[in-house]
């Protein structure tokens, strides 16, 4: 098997890759490698054809393509080296990563520093467990849009869609545009799961029927999907009796939920946070293992691409630093949690010595959303007797949209005069 060193190796070239690669070379990092199994960069943003991306980070409304593209001509700048049609087989804990390339067939890589940017997956429908029977004609709503975007095949003619994910509300709006039906997006929860933007941009603009607190109860067909059973559901998400409808489809397109594609990450040994699905990170996106960060949907899904190439700089940044200079003196570490209305908390580990050096934004979700004014805080102690640390105000929040709060240096004294009591901070969210 052939051997190969370099600073440090970045796995997935998506936005995060390509912005970890990329920062990573600028800090202090002289040869960097990415890696990618397709054999294109630029990772899912290739199948987003639609706008809305680099509104932040170029002050333009860019294509998915065209916001690859800008990062990928970067990368190029940057003169890093690629290597695509790459497979990452293996990580363990010292970093050594084994791959399988078409260029140079099995091959063994010893980097110093390594970034885990493998990006998110789709969760499938056996993860939902739907009754009736098998029949071709149901994908996950990122599959179609990759056979209409890329391949350019239609899957179907009449859809329902279930859940109304943003992957799922574009689709319903893409589908629409190349001819076909969508006669319904069923979601079981009793708002959207997706953005507020693709709500009213993919779905009110073009009259597609939303259906809240409903869900598929049935699939029919025998080779082929012919119809779908839905069904509104309670509280604790139980079909109500009396409440089946039969709906005439051929396709069935399910938009419920990203997960964090981590198999790599549970290989080195980092340790994963249940509630993200990604593994726990400092405020430099490092992970528990030494001289191993992690960037992008790896780490937790994102809502906007904009903000995973700005956490993918964080993490480039630490592992150029890694290389040049070690892991930096951590200081006082703090473990923050969620609290009150939040699912979770990124990073879970703040080091006072980074605070110090300069703000670190926090990023969590509500649990509910709050359709009025409201309060994310952070802080000591549980309960009506915590001390609050920090307030800032929101009109709303929702789960759909994170939530940030930046973390202030001066922060970093407070924290280290507190000493022990100091060490486990909560993130809330109260009305
Ligand atoms: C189907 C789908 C559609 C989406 N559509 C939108 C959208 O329309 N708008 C939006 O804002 N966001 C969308 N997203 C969210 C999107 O994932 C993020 O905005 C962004 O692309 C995440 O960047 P990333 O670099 O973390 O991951 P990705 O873009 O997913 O990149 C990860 C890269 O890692 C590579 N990789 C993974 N494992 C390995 C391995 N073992 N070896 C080598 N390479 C590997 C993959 O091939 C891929 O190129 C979508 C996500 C999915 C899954």
């Amino acid at each position: 098997m052939r051997s190969l060193t370099c600073d440090v190796l970045v796995i997935g070239s998506g936005p995060a890759g390509l912005a970890a690669a990329y920062e990573a070379k600028k800090h202090g990092a002289e040869d960097v490698l990415l890696l990618e199994r397709n054999d294109e960069l630029g990772g899912i943003l290739q199948q987003c054809i639609h706008t809305g991306f680099g509104v932040r980070e170029f002050g333009e409304d860019l294509s998915g393509p065209e916001y690859a593209w800008r990062w990928i001509a970067r990368a190029r700048s940057a003169d890093l080296r690629v290597l695509s049609e790459t497979m990452v087989l293996g990580v363990d804990h010292s970093r050594r990563v084994v791959a399988s390339s078409r260029a140079l067939g099995l091959v063994e890589i010893l980097p110093r520093a390594l970034v885990l940017a493998m990006g998110c997956r789709e969760r499938p429908r056996g993860a939902l467990a739907i009754p009736g029977s098998r029949p071709a004609g149901v994908f996950t709503a990122g599959t179609a849009q990759r056979l209409v975007n890329i391949e350019g095949y239609m899957p179907g003619e009449r859809y329902v869609i279930l859940g109304s994910g943003d992957i799922g509300m574009i689709m319903a709006r893409r589908l629409t545009l190349e001819g076909a039906q969508v006669v319904a997006v069923c979601e079981i929860l009793p708002y959207i799961s997706g953005l507020r933007r693709n709500l009213v941009q993919c779905i009110r603009d073009f009259d597609i029927p939303l259906h809240l607190c409903t869900t598929v109860t049935e699939v029919r067909g025998r080779d082929r999907v012919e119809s779908v059973i839905v069904s509104r559901v309670d509280e604790q998400w139980r079909p109500i009796a009396g409440t089946r409808q039969e709906i005439p489809c051929d396709t069935l397109l399910l938009s419920v939920g990203l997960v964090p594609e981590n198999e790599l990450t549970r290989m080195a040994g980092a340790t994963i946070d249940p509630a993200t699905g990604g593994p726990v990170v400092d405020e430099g996106h490092g992970t528990d293992v030494p001289g191993i960060f992690a960037a992008g949907n790896v780490v937790h899904v994102y809502d906007l691409v904009d903000d995973v190439s700005a956490a993918a700089r964080i993490a480039g940044r630490s592992a150029g630093r890694y290389v040049r200079q070690g892991a930096p003196e951590a200081g006082q570490r703090i473990r923050l949690r969620a609290g009150e209305n939040v699912r979770a908390v990124v990073p879970q580990i703040l080091g006072l010595a980074a605070l110090e050096e300069g703000p670190v934004v926090l990023q969590f979700r509500a649990r509910h959303p709050v359709e009025g004014p409201v309060r994310a805080e952070l802080v000591m102690g549980e309960g009506a007797g915590a001390r609050v640390l920090l307030s800032r105000r929101h009109r709303y929040v929702r789960p759909a949209e994170m939530v940030t709060m930046s973390l202030p240096p001066a922060l970093a004294a407070e924290l280290a005069a507190a000493g022990d009591s100091a060490r486990d901070l909560a993130v809330r969210i109260i009305e």
